[in-house]
């Protein structure tokens, strides 16, 4: 055990070195993985910092994004508002006022000028803030003098300090004195009507890229208001030019009615009088006439008695002709009372058939009457009606070749009588059709010349229809023949029945 003792010592001190050795290597280990830690830990120290400085530099941006989309809305809604206060009046004027109001109100300019075409396209200075009149005075003038600008503005681009390019921001900063502005045309449909500009002054803030977009649509917002102002006005000023045409044509055509109502008056007044003249002498005419025919007076010659019936029958065709003269007169003057009472329709027909059937049959002509059994009792004048037919008839058989026919229709639709009186004659053609109620007119046809007649038949039908509150016309067709309608209210207002 003894021999041992040297030996442990050595081994247990080389045992102790081998001990630090592999201490100092694992330490060594340690450290270098501490080192790399350290580096990465530095790296990510490096990225986090850099992450830090974006995260502040976005933040800056957003902040200015949320302040420019601030500013667009406000620049949104004064535009909403200006926009809806200048559509809703029609007067220029009054367009100016809410502008001006609105644009001092509502938007954050320090500057405006609104130059607007007058009506003998010169430019006028409309709106002015912050500008003297001499200022506003220069800006329009110089303006006006760069005729490229004018000429560009005219063309529709709108200018701002934040897209010109230097040498004309220059121009136009030297007319307006500052260094932010939009400068906009104001269009419409109907073309140029004048500019818009807005600005800040030069140590103020600069106008944006929104200001520009909301400017331009305010001036064309502009432009149609005006637009609208000025068409309303000249279509008020046309109306009202057309409503003093129509009172002055209105005034000189109830004076021209007036004078043909006189002439008229004055037309009855002379037919009255000289049928009044004519028919004394002529009764005495015709009463010699008939005592010289009787013999009284001495026996007459056969040649003379037949020329003395001559005498008579022209004497009684001219008593018809101013009895129905006289007749037209009085119911053109009102001075013609109608015996409006209630009447029998069939009878009235019959009595026209009965007094014209021995004409009828010279000529074979058939007759047939159909009257819708409800208007059997009419409010009228029979005696005057009966005329009507009378000369309706007459002239039907006058007209109306042998074997035709003659037909009467009466209807009765919303209370008033329709009667019709048809033929199947040689008809009348179209141009003469709206002559046949003016009196003495006659159509020249070869019935014509070998018939007589006045021309004066159908003028007194008419009158005495009216009289009635009726209408009459007709309906034609040449050789096939003709209808004459006319109308009768089935019963008479008190006022209608006195005419
Ligand atoms: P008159 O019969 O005395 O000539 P009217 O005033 O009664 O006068 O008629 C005017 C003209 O209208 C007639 O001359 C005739 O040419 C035309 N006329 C009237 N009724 C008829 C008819 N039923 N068919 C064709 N022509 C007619």
């Amino acid at each position: 055990m003894q021999q041992y003792i040297p030996l442990i010592f050595p081994t247990i001190c080389a045992l102790i070195i081998c001990a630090l050795v592999i201490s100092v290597i694992v330490k060594n280990e340690q450290i270098n993985q501490i080192k790399g830690s350290l580096v990465k830990l530095k790296k990510s120290f490096n990225e986090l910092d850099e992450q830090a400085k974006l995260i502040v530099k976005t933040d800056l941006e957003l902040n200015k994004a949320q302040e420019e989309s601030d500013k667009r809305l406000k620049g949104l809604e004064a535009l909403h508002k200006t926009a809806r206060l200048i559509s809703t009046t029609l007067d220029e004027q009054e367009i100016f006022n809410r502008l001006d109001q609105s644009l001092q109100a509502n938007f954050d300019f320090d500057k405006i000028l609104l130059f607007i075409y007058d009506k003998n396209k010169i430019l006028k200075t409309k709106i002015r803030v912050s500008y003297s009149q001499e200022g506003g005075e220069y800006a329009l003038s110089s303006l006006e003098k760069n005729t490229a600008l004018m000429k560009a503005i005219q063309e529709g681009t709108v200018f701002s300090s934040v897209n010109t390019p230097q040498q004309r921001k220059n121009s136009i900063t030297q007319c307006f004195s500052t260094e932010h502005f939009v400068l906009s045309p104001i269009l419409a449909q109907n073309g140029f009507f004048g500019i818009l500009f807005v600005g800040n002054q030069s140590n103020a803030s600069p106008v944006t890229e929104g200001d520009e977009e909301i400017i331009s649509i305010l001036a064309n917002q502009i432009g149609q208001s005006l637009e609208n102002a000025r068409l309303f006005e000249e279509v008020f000023l046309s109306s009202q030019a057309l409503e003093t045409k129509v009172q002055d044509r209105t005034k000189q055509l109830e004076e021209a009615l007036e004078e043909v109502r006189n002439i008229s008056q004055k037309k009855s007044e002379f037919i009255s009088a000289v049928s009044h003249e004519l028919r004394t002498p002529l009764t005495s005419i015709k009463g010699y006439a008939s005592i010289l025919i009787t013999g009284k007076l001495g026996e007459i010659p056969q040649a003379v008695k037949e020329r003395l019936e001559k005498v008579n029958t022209h004497s009684d065709n001219l008593v018809k002709l101013i009895n129905d003269l006289l007749d037209i007169a009085r119911i053109e003057s009102g001075r013609a009372e109608m015996n409006m009472v209630e009447s029998d329709l069939n009878h009235v027909i019959e009595n026209v058939h009965d007094l014209l059937t021995p004409q009828m049959k010279e000529k074979n002509i058939r007759w047939k009457t159909q009257v819708s059994p409800e208007i059997s009792s009419i409010i009228l004048d029979a005696s005057q009606v009966e005329r009507v037919f009378i000369n309706l008839v007459g002239n039907a058989i006058k007209f109306t070749p042998e074997n035709g026919e003659i037909s009467i229709n009466a209807v009765l639709m919303d209370s008033t009588v329709t009667v019709e009186v048809s033929d199947t004659g040689i008809g009348i053609a179209p141009k003469d059709i709206t002559r046949l109620f003016d009196e003495f007119y006659r159509v020249e046809n070869d019935i014509n010349q070998n018939v007589k007649g006045t021309g004066l038949g159908l003028a007194l039908a008419k009158k005495i229809v009216e009289a009635h509150q009726g209408k009459i016309w007709i309906t034609s067709q040449i050789n096939q023949g003709t209808t004459f309608h006319f109308t009768l209210p089935l019963t008479q207002t008190r006022e209608e029945k006195s005419v």
